[in-house]
């Protein structure tokens, strides 16, 4: 299995003006060949120049032009080359092919963005002071550059590529992880309860607190999104809100893939058998409760309370459904079973005595059964509930 990880550089100055030669000694060797296979399909013969001869050429290129092309990779070039010969051959696959051929062309130096390494350790070096304080890359010419490396690099770094963004540095790596192979059963099941305040609660009594940020990065978007609406069309300040908006979703949509990934990491590891409410449902019967208005018995706030919930809602459903679908993954892949179960009634049902009642539910936290007593948190009557609708659905199940 091939992951790609992407991270920002922070280059110094002097490795910055060393990136922006590698990209610029790079362009200029893919214009070079680009040149040289365009005088040959010209020239009267017709000969063709392929990637194995230009390849050949290096060693004498990079002898002839030390202080340039001699600097950097020879692998890295190789790519370039072959980047080049990938051009030709989607070029000549639409001339066969009776498409509009476009032939390749030359690339300005702002077009050319990234420079490849097919090997790491082979002119590049990820993690290239293992023992420091911080992340670094090595790329043969420039240097060891520091890396922003916001979460781990699993498995083994197979290609590094170096990318500009405008005036920004990346570094895009791709590595290979193991198959997790199934998980060793271990006897126990679980039925989850997904909430607003806890970002679920568990059949066992036990929570997990939704992500710190999420309220945070929800607020600071509202911000943005209204900046936004209040920017003229086609503004400079318009494009700058569009970026900002981008940037804040980028960010909220990481944070909630790391949360995903490391809660459902723990239920798969933990239980053989995991259920939960099914979304769709549950969309579709649990609307936002209206709240009642403290000072008017009977009557309901008719303020933007239930816009704000309805905020937080869309943003707490799309957290659960990016964890839905990775805890669905994740029990595939490790060989535990998940099922998905109506979620209807899970929240007023005694787990002691059955008693169905919505008295049952005095307030949003406690669960105080009317009939026979029992007194639990609400959400984990409701994780109860889950895990037994769960269970009896899949006893039910032919075979
Ligand atoms: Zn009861």
């Amino acid at each position: 299995m091939i992951r790609a990880y992407k991270f920002l550089l922070r280059p110094t100055v002097g490795q910055q003006q060393a990136l922006t030669e590698m990209l610029r000694d790079h362009c200029s060797l893919y214009n070079g060949a680009l040149q040289e296979r365009r005088d040959a399909w010209r020239h009267v013969s017709g000969t063709t120049v392929r990637y194995g001869e230009q390849s050949a050429q290096l060693k004498e290129i990079r002898a002839f032009d030390p202080e340039c092309q001699g600097r950097w990779s020879f692998s890295s070039q190789q790519a370039t080359l072959r980047r080049l010969d990938r051009a030709f051959a989607a070029f000549f696959r639409r001339v066969t092919s009776g498409g509009k051929p476009g032939y390749p062309r030359f690339r300005g130096v702002n077009r050319f963005d990234t420079v490849d390494f097919p090997r790491d350790g082979d002119g590049c070096r990820w993690d290239s002071t293992p023992h420091g304080p911080v992340t670094r890359v090595r790329f043969q010419g420039v240097g060891h550059v520091r890396v922003h490396r916001y979460r781990p690099v699993v498995g083994r770094v197979k290609t590094i590529s170096v990318k500009r963004e405008g005036k920004r540095w990346y570094v895009v790596l791709t590595a290979e992880q193991a198959r997790p192979g199934p998980l060793p059963a271990t006897g126990s099941v679980v039925g989850i309860d997904m909430g607003i305040a806890s970002f679920l609660a568990d059949s066992d009594g036990g929570f997990v607190p939704s992500p710190r940020h999420g309220r945070k990065a929800a607020a600071k978007l509202e911000a943005a999104q209204q900046a936004l609406s209040r920017c003229k069309r086609g503004s400079k300040r318009r494009r700058k809100a569009v970026e900002t908006v981008a940037r804040l979703h980028r960010k909220v949509r990481r944070q909630r893939l790391d949360h995903a990934h490391k809660t459902t990491l723990d239920l798969v590891r933990e239980h053989d058998f995991i259920a939960h409410e099914d979304l769709r449902i549950r969309n579709m019967v649990k609307a936002p409760a209206p709240k009642p208005d403290p000072d008017r018995p009977g009557a309901f706030l008719p303020n933007g309370a239930a816009a704000k919930a309805g905020l937080n809602r869309s943003i707490s459903d799309a957290g659960w459904g990016v964890f839905l679908t990775i805890l669905h993954a994740k029990a595939e892949s490790a060989g535990r079973e998940v099922i998905a179960v109506d979620p209807r009634n899970t929240s007023r049902t005694c787990p002691a005595c059955g008693h169905v009642a919505a008295e049952n539910r005095p307030t949003q936290d406690t669960f105080h059964c009317t009939g026979c007593g029992h007194q639990a948190h609400a959400d984990t009557v409701g994780a109860v509930n889950v895990l037994r609708a769960g269970l009896a659905r899949r006893n039910a199940r032919p075979g």
